[in-house]
C-alpha cells in the first residue's frame, strides 16, 4: 500500500507574508501525516520562514529546485545542503519549466538527485512530453528516456523511497488536465519503466504523481487510479482553501 502524496508547487508566486499566512491557515487543518503527505513546495527565500510556522504540524516543506552541489563559488543558487538544514524534506527537480527556460539538462537532474539523497530529502522527479510528442504517439519512449537518464547510477533502495511525478507539458497550467484514463495509463509506464530497470519491488513501491490542471473537483479521479499515487498541483495550490480541498478529496 503506498500512501498518497499531494504536493503544492507554488512556481514564483507569494511574498513571505503572503506564504506565511498560508501556512498559518492550512497548519492545523491537514490530514494526519498516517494517511497522506502533504507537501507545499515554496520558492527558497520562503523555507525558513515556513519551517518556523509548521515545525511540530504534519505539513511537509519541498523546495522547487537545487544545486548539485553543497557550497562554492556557484552565484544565486541554493546549496542542498542547507535546504536540508533547514529541515525540508522534499526538492522538486526536472520540472518542465526548469528544463525548458532553464535549459536543464537529464544531466543535471540526475546530478541533483543524488545531491538530494546524499542530505537526506526525497526528491520529487518531474518527467512529461509535450503536445507534439503526445500527439505524434511517442509519448511512452519520451518518459522511459527521460526516467532511464534521470535515474542513472542511483541504487534499487533510493529509486523506490523516491517519488515521480508524471506531467504532461500540455496540460500544466492550460486547464487542459490529460484524463483520469491517460494520467493512469502513462503513470503506468513510468512504473513499467522502474521496474525494467530497478525490479518489480521498487517499482511497487515508488509513488507516482500525476501534475497538469489538477482541482479539488478532478483530484478524486485521478487518485481513484492504479498507478496514480498523488497529485503535483500548481494553480490549485495557490489558495489555502483550496489547497485543503485537495487533501480533504484524497
Ligand atoms: C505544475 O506546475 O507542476 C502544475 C501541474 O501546474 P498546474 O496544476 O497549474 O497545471
Amino acid at each position: 500500500m503506498r500512501k498518497p502524496i499531494i504536493a503544492g508547487n507554488w512556481k514564483m508566486n507569494k511574498t513571505v507574508g503572503e506564504a506565511l499566512a498560508f501556512a498559518e491557515a492550512v497548519k492545523t487543518k491537514i490530514p494526519s501525516k498516517d494517511a497522506v503527505d502533504s507537501v507545499i513546495g515554496s520558492p527558497a527565500l520562503f523555507l525558513h520562514g515556513l519551517k518556523e510556522v509548521v515545525k511540530g504540524t504534519d505539513v511537509q516543506l519541498s523546495a522547487q529546485n537545487c544545486y548539485f552541489e553543497n557550497a562554492g563559488a556557484f552565484t544565486g543558487e541554493n546549496s542542498p545542503a542547507a535546504i536540508a538544514d533547514l529541515g525540508v524534506e522534499y526538492v522538486i527537480i526536472g520540472h518542465s519549466e526548469r528544463r525548458e527556460y532553464f535549459h536543464e539538462t537529464d544531466e543535471d537532474i540526475n546530478k541533483k538527485a543524488k545531491a538530494i539523497i546524499a542530505n537526506g530529502m526525497t526528491p520529487i522527479f518531474c518527467c512529461g512530453e509535450s503536445l507534439e510528442t503526445y500527439e505524434a504517439g511517442k509519448t511512452a519512449e519520451w518518459i522511459e528516456g527521460q526516467i532511464t537518464a534521470g535515474l542513472v547510477d542511483l541504487t534499487a533502495e533510493q529509486v523506490s523511497e523516491m517519488v515521480i511525478a508524471y506531467e504532461p507539458i500540455w496540460a500544466i497550467g492550460t486547464g487542459k488536465s490529460a484524463d483520469a484514463a491517460i494520467a493512469d495509463e502513462i503513470c503506468g509506464v513510468v512504473r513499467a519503466t522502474v521496474e525494467k530497470l530497478y525490479g518489480k519491488s521498487v517499482a511497487d513501491k515508488v509513488r507516482i504523481q500525476y501534475g497538469g490542471s489538477v482541482k479539488p473537483e478532478n483530484i478524486a479521479e485521478y487518485m481513484a487510479k492504479e498507478n496514480v499515487d498523488g497529485a503535483l498541483v500548481g494553480g490549485a495550490s495557490l489558495d489555502a482553501e483550496s489547497f485543503l480541498a485537495l487533501l480533504e478529496a484524497v
